[in-house]
């Protein structure tokens, strides 16, 4: 009984990471709906939000910061895997 709950333990340590990068990987456009790649040019708008540019239809004052997912992924915290969801 005692291995079988170190054995599940040790499960769910390993499938938290897994999971993680999982919902990492879900990023979407609200517009198209279609998920992010690391290549794509997108904007980021003063709430946070992620559209790529041929999607983004709103005022442009409202933009915070343009690139590549990739490059915004690096540059803001928020848009790490552990904060992605
Ligand atoms: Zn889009």
């Amino acid at each position: 009984m005692k291995i079988l709950l170190i054995v599940s333990r040790i499960f769910i340590c390993l499938e938290k990471p897994l999971l993680m990068e999982r919902i990492s990987m879900k990023i979407r456009c609200p517009e198209c709906k279609n998920y992010f790649n690391n290549k794509e040019q997108l904007y980021l708008d003063t709430l946070n939000t992620l559209r790529h540019k041929s999607c983004y239809s709103y005022s442009l004052e409202y933009i915070k910061d343009s690139g590549t997912f990739g490059e915004l992924k690096n540059k803001y915290f928020f848009l790490n895997e552990h904060f992605e969801h």
